[in-house]
């Protein structure tokens, strides 16, 4: 080995040991909503993007905002949050719907918006009101709350599935912990931690904190 690569090597080392990657990416199980790919390093610090689609307002898109940053403050203590953006809305175009044009495939929108991330620490959070679907539980085409890539920082959400309408912001913070944190779903199926995989059927009036085993994972 010549000694330039040993010093890339060192640094590389060096980087990955300074926060999450030693915390988490070691230790995250791999969810089946989620590809296996390898996560990436990520930071104490972020810059949340809000990207509202269709007639999912401004108005709406805010105070979303404002209830996940005081959830982060409140559940995450130790993450930053840098700057909230709410961005002007955008359209969901009928390329983006599944083949029987019934719903909108959540990963061709998570497609739409990996270009939107542009530093590091950057989470890129799309709202929607319309309905979302991906291939899970041995079906083509799920109904589904919110998905993200672990660690991708890239997540899109819908209100759709969500009975009362006041809980939303607790999908909102399950996907951020899936999509930023790198969390999998609570290995414990805690009805009460934010974490809990809806499985279909959501209940988010006991979600109250995230469980021991899933706060392990999270910036105090
Ligand atoms: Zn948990
Ligand atoms: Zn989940």
């Amino acid at each position: 080995m010549n000694k330039h690569l040993i010093i890339i090597l060192f640094t590389l080392l060096i980087g990955c040991a300074t926060w999450s990657c030693s915390n988490n990416a070691k230790r995250i199980k791999h969810v089946e909503m989620v590809p296996n790919e390898e996560p990436e390093c990520t930071s104490p610090h972020c810059r949340i993007l809000i990207q509202p689609y269709a007639d999912f307002s401004q108005d709406k898109a805010e105070n979303v905002s404002k209830q996940l940053v005081h959830a982060l403050n409140e559940h995450m203590k130790g993450l930053a949050v840098t700057e909230v953006k709410v961005l002007p809305n955008k359209p969901l175009t009928k390329d983006l719907m599944n083949d029987a044009k019934t719903r909108y495939r959540a990963s061709k929108i998570l497609d739409l918006q990996q270009g939107m991330i542009k530093q590091p620490g950057d989470v890129v959070i799309g709202l929607t009101d319309k309905d979302i679907s991906t291939s899970v539980h041995g079906y083509e085409d799920w109904g589904i709350l919110g998905l993200s890539y672990l660690n991708k920082s890239n997540c899109v959400i819908s209100t759709f599935r969500v009975k009362d309408k006041s809980q939303f912001w607790k999908v909102v913070l399950h996907e951020f912990g899936h999509g930023f944190v790198g969390l999998p779903h609570c290995p414990n199926n805690d009805s009460s931690c934010f974490m809990v995989d809806a499985n279909g059927k959501p209940n988010l009036t006991p979600q109250r904190h995230f469980c021991d085993s899933c706060a392990r994972y999270i910036p105090k």
